[in-house]
């Protein structure tokens, strides 16, 4: 199976062939490199999705921060923060991180679970294509993750009313964050094409 794919240097249209692990293809006029296969690119990508969920379950379920003032500790979860942001009068700011922190994460690895599994077995999924270009959407909004990383910093240093004891949830978000960052990594989204063309 053969697929088609522009020159990011001169835009020539040129067509690939499969290729195995680690082989790179060239641009025939100048060159370029137009696409090197990852090698054991599904399994990896399923490992670090797998590694990723578990680390969001503890995001969600462990102690986000503890406020400390005089003998007096309150502990907070990810979805006890939103709820307050929101009855605080904040509910932009309670959704976005609603979405950055809890929603895309998730989408993200429900949908590369969903198009990968059945992939490594040899079938394609009902919908594999939308679902796949879906999770490449949500991608592009990996950098508001930090962002909102930074924000979360920003507070805990603001916060001078109370002692603020960064909880393990917050640990696992940032171990999160880097799951889904190597998962993108090892993602061949070209062999994945290739492979869904083929499939259905
Ligand atoms: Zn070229």
């Amino acid at each position: 199976m053969s697929s088609r794919i522009a020159c990011h240097e001169c835009d020539l249209l040129q067509i690939i062939p499969a290729l195995p692990e680690k082989a790179s293809a060239r641009c025939v006029r100048c060159g370029a490199v137009l696409y090197r296969r990852k090698p054991n690119s599904i399994n990896r990508t399923l490992a670090w999705t797998f590694t990723g969920l578990i680390f969001f379950v503890l995001a969600n379920c462990l102690p986000f921060l503890a406020m400390k003032s005089g003998g007096f500790v309150q502990e907070t979860k990810l979805v006890t923060g939103i709820i307050q942001l929101f009855k605080q009068g904040l509910p932009g700011v309670s959704a976005l991180v609603m979405l950055t922190c809890v929603i895309f994460p998730l989408l993200d690895m429900a949908g590369t679970l969903y198009v990968l599994l059945p992939l490594k077995l040899n079938r394609a999924p009902r919908g594999a294509p939308r679902v796949f270009r879906l999770i490449q959407h949500i991608r592009l909004w990996g950098m508001v993750e930090i962002f909102m990383l930074g924000i979360l910093v920003a507070l805990v240093k603001l916060a001078k009313m109370a002692e603020i004891i960064p909880g393990l949830a917050l640990y696992s978000f940032i171990a999160l964050m880097f799951a889904i960052a190597a998962a993108a990594n090892n993602l061949d989204s070209h062999l994945i094409w290739e492979k869904l063309g083929r499939k259905i």
